[in-house]
């Protein structure tokens, strides 16, 4: 049993394990800051690591993410917790700040853990897999995916009907059903918001039918379908394993609409669903993929020329919003929606929709300040105190934002916005210790 918490000391914290956080902390560690990096999920790579391609570029998401987590994960400036829980962080004077944290425990001991997966063979419980959307199912013990980081099993104690089947087989005996939680206190002298964003849950639109039609997924499900990493090795729809051949993506579905909670354009959802329209036709040549928008937000470098793409491959493009969805027998989808080019009510049917789900706050970063309030914006996402001249300056001097913590990004925003934030952080560490 743990008597003391364990008191370390680093130049920075960075909270959150994406891919802004983990630029944040690569750029601080290469520029000889010894910095904490703390994630609350298993493994690091935040959403990126889960994506199928990126756009505009195309390229593979998991290949791009990878090299750059497996950078972090052996850097000598850097140590990741992950599984952890921040539970206080108090702001004691200029360059002081202590951070209270608490690690779950894994039930394996990860420096022993070789990733055979013989434990996930013998369990007998099974669950659905958080890190596969629900798409598929998982063990009690388990790898959260194949390019994790750290590559280790744990165990979903929840869940887990201490059984010991996964123990008797594990061969270097690493299992181990008596670990604690590990409390730790943090000195640092700086630290970096890069909390990241939730996806919206269409559970909030019943008209949508998200989760009693089993045609209807989400974009991040979507993503899973198509990536390298993917559960099958084709694309299913869910209610009878059927090759999709008729496929309906609905934009702006949980953004900018006050009556769904969200009033604010997700600025990526437009771009990712013209990615996977073409991913689909890649995969599926044969296919028929329209997508009903409000309008195509294509406003970066290279975008609208993807746009442009989409269409000259011969993806549909409808003006329309949808008003229903609703599931027939053979599980086909009949979507109702007002058709803006001739002001008329229409139905189409379709074998699968993909719900463009929107960006929400993950507001759970605010209630980590305890001496300092962290300010939060309008909205819930993370407040810049001075957007336009520090845009990753927080209410709290000392305190930096990066990513989509501060409200909808793409990969290269929250790429450039880490570098912001790093740099704003070594200026502040410069100066107060001059
Ligand atoms: C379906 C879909 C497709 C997309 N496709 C593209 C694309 O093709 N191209 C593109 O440019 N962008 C794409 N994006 C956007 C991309 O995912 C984001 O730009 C990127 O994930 C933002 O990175 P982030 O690190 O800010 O946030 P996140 O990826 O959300 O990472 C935040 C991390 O912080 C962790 N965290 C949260 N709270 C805490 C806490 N309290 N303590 C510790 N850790 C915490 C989370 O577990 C997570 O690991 C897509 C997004 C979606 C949803
Ligand atoms: S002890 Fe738990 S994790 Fe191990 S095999 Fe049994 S149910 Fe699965
Ligand atoms: S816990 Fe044991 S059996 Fe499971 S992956 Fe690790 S080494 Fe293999």
């Amino acid at each position: 049993m743990q008597k003391e918490p364990i008191t370390l000391t680093y130049d920075a914290i960075v909270i959150g394990g994406g891919i802004a956080g983990g630029e944040a902390a690569l750029n601080l560690a290469n520029n000889g800051y010894k910095v904490v990096l703390v994630e609350s999920r298993l493994s690091v790579g935040g959403k990126m690591i889960m994506l199928s391609k990126v756009f505009p570029t195309l390229d593979c998401s998991a290949c791009i993410t990878t090299p750059k987590v497996s950078e972090i994960s052996r850097h000598p400036n850097i140590k990741i917790f992950t599984e952890s829980d921040i539970t206080s962080i108090d702001k004691l004077g200029e360059q002081s700040f202590v951070v209270k944290m608490t690690q779950r425990p894994r039930y394996v001991v990860a420096e022993d853990c070789t990733a055979c997966q013989l434990c996930e063979q013998a369990c007998p419980v099974i669950v659905k897999d958080q890190f596969q959307y629900g798409l598929v199912g998982r063990k009690a013990v388990y790898i959260p995916f194949s390019i994790a980081s750290p590559k280790v099993a744990a165990i979903d104690i929840d869940n887990c009907t201490l059984c010991g089947a996964c123990e008797k087989v594990c061969p270097p005996g690493c299992i181990d059903f008596t670990m604690k939680p590990k409390e730790y206190i943090f000195n640092v002298k700086t630290a970096i918001v890069a909390t990241g964003f939730r996806l919206y849950d269409p559970t909030n639109v019943p008209r949508y039918s998200y989760g009693t039609a089993k045609n209807v997924i989400t974009s991040i499900q979507m993503e899973r379908l198509l990536a390298p990493t993917r559960p099958f090795h084709t694309i299913l729809r869910s209610s009878d394993g059927k090759v999709p051949d008729k496929i309906a993506y609905v934009l702006c579905a949980g953004s900018r609409d006050d009556s769904m909670g969200n009033p604010i354009c997700s600025q990526i959802c437009c771009m990712y669903s013209i990615k996977q329209a073409q991913l689909l036709l890649g995969a599926l040549p044969m296919a028929d993929i329209t997508i009903y928008y409000i309008d195509i937000r294509a406003f970066g470098k290279g975008y609208d020329e993807f746009y442009e793409q989409a269409v000259s491959m011969g993806v549909r493009f409808v003006k329309g919003k949808i008003g229903k969805i609703t599931e027939k027998e053979n599980g086909n989808l009949t979507l109702r929606y007002e058709d803006v080019a001739t002001g008329k009510l229409k139905e189409a049917e379709h074998d699968m929709v993909v719900l463009s789900v929107g960006v929400k706050p993950n507001k759970e970063a605010a209630d980590l300040f305890k001496s300092h309030k962290l300010e939060l914006d309008g909205l819930s996402f993370v407040k810049q105190s001075d957007p336009l001249l520090s845009p990753a300056k927080t209410s709290i001097d000392g305190v930096f934002v990066a990513g989509a913590a501060t409200g909808p990004k793409d990969i290269p925003d929250s790429i450039l916005s880490a570098g912001a934030a790093s740099t704003e952080a070594i200026s502040y560490l410069n100066q107060k210790s001059q």
